[in-house]
This record gives C-alpha cells, structure tokens and sequence, in this order.
C-alpha cells in the first residue's frame, strides 16, 4: 500500500522498515533503486511508460568524462553499480567541425567520453541499469500510474522544454567516429553530431531555438554530412529526437521527496550531457535515505555549481553566433596543442570560475522564468527561445533529396518516434500533472 502523500510530507523522515517508492525508471531512478534495494531496503519504481528507456529508440548519446576528475565508471563501480551491464563504446579522439566546415581532431590520452545507446535493446544503458535494479531486489512496475505525492523519489525525466534535437539512424559500413559540429544555422544556439559505432549512425541536430519547420535542420544537417563524408553511405531506417529541460530549483528535497535528475532540472543547460549528473543524484538520494549523506547538501555542493556554470556558458552562447563558435574551436585546438591533451579545455568549460561566477550573479536567474509547480516547488526554467531571424531559411536542394529519401523509406515501414517538440506524446494520457 502507498503511504498517502499528506502522510508522507507529515512524516519528512523514512522509517527504515518503510517501502520506498520512485516515480521514473530512467537512469536516476535505476540508479536510487539499486542502492537501497543493495543496502536491503523495499523499492517499487513506477514508470508511466511500458519499459526503461522507451523513451528514446537506439539513439547514440555520450557520457561525458570531463565534469569530474574521477573516471565516470570508477564512480560507478565506487557506488555499487556495474558499467559492465550495458555497451560502452571510448572515444579518445573526435573531429571539430568549426562552422566554416574546417574539420579539426580533438584528442586526450583519457577517456574523453563513452558512447552508449538509449532505449529497451539488452545492450543499452537503460536497460542495464534495470537489470542491476531487479538483480539488487528492486520491484519495477511499468504502465503504473502513481501520484508524486505518493513517492519518495521524483525521476520523471523532463517535463518541460527548454530546448529540442533530432536525429537520424542510418546503416554504415562507416568505422567508428564521431564528430561534434558547431554551427548556428544547422543547429541553432547549440551544436550538430556524427556518431557511428559498429555499424549504425547517428546523425542529430539540437535546437536550442524554437523553429517553425524543424525537419528542415535535420535534413539540411544530413545533407552536409553527405557531402563533407562521402563514405558514409547512409541507409537510414529511423528518426528519433527527444527534449531537455533545464531548471534551477529553489529545493531538491521538499516535503520529504527527493527531486532528481532532470525532474530536478539536474541537466547541463549548455549542450544537455545531463546523464552523469542524472545518476550521481539518484546515488545521492539513496545515500541521504540510507542515512549516509544529506541529499540537498550533496546536490548543493557537487552539482549545481556544475549546472549554475552551465547556465551561465548558456547565458553567454545564447549571445553569440558562428564567429564565437569558431574562436570557442581556435581557443581549444591552441589549449590542445600547448598541453598535448584536448580535455582540460572542456574540462574547463564545464567547470566553475569566476568569469562564469559572475556571469550567473548578474544574469543568471534574468534569463530563466520562474515558475511554481503544481505541488508548490519554486523554479527557475530556461524558456526555449524563440527563432531569429537567421533562422528562417529555406532548405537547399541537398537536403531536399534527404528529405525524398525520408519519406521514401517511410513509406516502407522507417519509423519516426519522435512527434514535433514534445517527447510526452509517448507517454499515455496522465492524470497526475503536477505541473
Ligand atoms: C535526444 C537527446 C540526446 C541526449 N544526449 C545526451 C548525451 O549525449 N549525453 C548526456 O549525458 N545526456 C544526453 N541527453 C540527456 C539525458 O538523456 C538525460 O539527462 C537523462 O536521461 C536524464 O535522466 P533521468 O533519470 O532524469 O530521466 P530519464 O532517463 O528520461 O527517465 C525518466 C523516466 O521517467 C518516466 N516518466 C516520465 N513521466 C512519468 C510519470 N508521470 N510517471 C511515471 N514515470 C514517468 C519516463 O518514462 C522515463 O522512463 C540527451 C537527451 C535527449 C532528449
């Protein structure tokens, strides 16, 4: 039986025999049940959707390993969890593509980051953090509608949007590679990708810009990846996209519920590589439950100054253009070439100084709206921008064929399970909105 919420927010603390109760078996949910379901305790996760990561549909995205100068996977394996349930594919080195398409190679002798793949496939993280969450004892139930107030721990995942991308899954006989493409008319305020690992490509665009026509980015990006990579040799068989949102909450514990992930708005407001921050809060949350660690403290300390440098680069990249896009590439390829390493430079970006200190002081919160929730939460949210001028362009005749092409494969059974600007489509009518 569930506790009822006006019971739960009275109680504020968790009886030790009590059952624990997530809202969201994504990747910070996953992560919170494994290690109170490892330290013994009862957990049911509720997913409104029918598995973990039916959200997403085989799209390619990478952790990051530069937030931290701990390897990501040692942390895992520090916490309990097991990398090794789910593909990993290490990228030392990746191309930088400026946006006067001069393609560069960013390199560390470190991991940069991993690739992994979202979805139900057996090999995708999603699916690997359930299997370690029923391994640990955990009771996940799918289709379940439950109220938040009902729940320990919220890990819903977005709910707003701040910002959009859309991608293409392809067949290649392409090697592995990726590319990470900075240019304001393909993906506007944001960046572009090339992901190939073993065979299957990915190519997306993220909008950090609200657009009128949005395929237009996506086949206009294809489009210059035909040209620029003649040898992918596309045969493309799905479209997928998905959104972010990105808040600043006044709390992350309120009225004994636990806020994490991106529910919590515990994403990178710059580029969205928000899955490391997604998992360290659910372990974060477990440990405050398992009574080794304060949950509000630990976010305080080890991820919002994260997310606050985040939405300050934010701040200034909504400012600019392609001509700081390609100093941002020069300054990175010199810091490159001075310390033989690539990573520092991102490292740097994504980590807190003073420029970005102030920067958050004096803007930070003026460029986010706030808003209360339905259960009383005070945040801030990156509204998701309307389009510039700049960004009303008609697509070329490149990607007018990618886009016949498309439709082509369509026809013949290619599936898109993305719809528009909103993933909540896939989710099933819900009675519990709270926002
Ligand atoms: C297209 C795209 C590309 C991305 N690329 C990257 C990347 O390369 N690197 C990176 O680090 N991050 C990336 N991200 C961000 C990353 O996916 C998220 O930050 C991460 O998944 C957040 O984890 P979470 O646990 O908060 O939510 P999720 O993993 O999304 O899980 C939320 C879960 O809650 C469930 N749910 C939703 N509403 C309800 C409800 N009302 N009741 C019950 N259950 C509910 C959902 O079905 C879902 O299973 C990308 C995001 C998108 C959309």
């Amino acid at each position: 039986m569930l506790q009822t919420g006006q019971a739960l927010a009275e109680a504020m603390t968790l009886a030790s025999d009590e059952a624990i109760h997530i809202m969201g078996a994504g990747l910070s949910g996953l992560a919170a049940a494994t290690i109170l379901a490892q330290a013994g305790r009862e957990v049911h996760v509720h997913d409104a959707r029918d598995d973990s990561g039916a959200r997403f549909d085989g799209d390619f995205q990478g952790i990051e390993n530069w937030s931290s100068d701990t390897d990501f996977l040692d942390q895992m394996r520090g916490w309990g969890l097991d990398p090794a349930e789910f593909k990993l594919t290490e990228f030392h080195e990746i191309d930088v593509i400026c946006p006067e398409d001069k393609i560069r190679k960013a390199w560390s002798p470190k991991v940069a980051f991993r690739v992994i793949e979202r979805g139900t496939a057996e090999h995708s993280i999603d699916q690997g953090m359930k299997r370690q969450a029923l391994a640990a004892g955990a009771n996940l139930h799918y289709k379940s509608r439950v109220k938040s107030d009902d729940c320990h721990i919220i890990a819903t995942g977005p709910k707003g949007t701040s910002a959009v991308a859309y991608g293409e899954i392809f067949h290649t006989t392409y090697p592995n590679h990726v590319a990470f493409h900075f240019n304001d008319k393909l993906a506007p305020g944001a960046y572009a990708y090339l992901i190939v690992v073993d065979g299957i490509g990915l190519i997306c665009t993220c909008l950090w810009r609200k657009q009128k026509k949005s395929d237009r980015f996506l086949n206009e990006t294809i489009a210059w990846y035909d040209k620029h990579y003649p040898d992918l040799d596309r045969k493309p068989f799905k479209r997928v996209g998905g959104k972010g949102d990105f808040t600043i909450n006044n709390r992350y514990f309120v009225d004994g519920r636990y806020y994490i992930g991106e529910s919590g708005g515990l994403q990178d407001f710059m580029w969205g590589f928000g899955m490391r921050y997604a998992i360290t809060s659910g372990v974060f949350a477990a440990h405050d439950i398992l009574g080794k660690g304060d949950y509000e403290k630990a976010v305080r300390k080890h991820l919002l100054p994260l997310v606050k440098t985040s939405a300050a680069n934010r701040f200034l990249m909504n400012r600019v253009g392609d001509r700081a896009f390609s100093k941002i590439v020069k300054m990175w390829m010199k810091d490159q070439k001075k310390k033989g390493d690539g990573l520092p430079f991102i490292a740097w970006m994504f980590r807190p100084d003073l420029l970005r200190r102030i920067t958050w002081g004096l803007f930070g919160k003026a460029m986010l709206k706030k808003e209360i929730t339905a259960d009383g939460r005070k945040i801030w949210r990156l509204p998701f921008r309307r389009a510039l001028k700049r960004d009303q362009w008609v697509q070329g005749v490149e990607a007018d064929a990618v886009a016949a092409q498309w439709d082509e494969i369509r026809r013949f059974g290619g599936n898109i399970s993305f719809t528009n600007d909103s993933d909540n489509a896939s989710i099933p009518t819900y009675s519990d909105d709270e926002e």
